[in-house]
């Protein structure tokens, strides 16, 4: 578990932008969409990877309640596959 908490925060750019590592947290996948790049909007409702979280979480659109149900190896892996930046 301690494993997946690392991956989400150092992937994901609301926590840069809370360290002081980037000026906005604005989405990089949703251009122009002006979402927070949080771990529930990657996880569950990210327009840009909808197929991703088919693909590797099993459903291209989720609720925080279905994502604490999968694995977290599915998680690892689609934290770290290509398409994210
Ligand atoms: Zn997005």
């Amino acid at each position: 578990m301690v494993k997946i908490v690392i991956v989400i925060v150092s992937y994901l750019k609301y926590y840069l932008y809370k360290l002081g590592q980037t000026d906005n947290a604005t989405c990089r996948l949703c251009k122009g969409a002006d979402e927070t790049e949080t771990a529930e909007h990657i996880l569950c409702t990210c327009d840009a990877i909808s197929l991703k979280r088919l693909l590797y979480l099993g459903k291209a659109n989720l609720t925080p309640e279905e994502v604490v149900s999968v694995a977290s190896r599915q998680v690892l892996y689609f934290f770290g596959s290509r398409e994210l930046p």
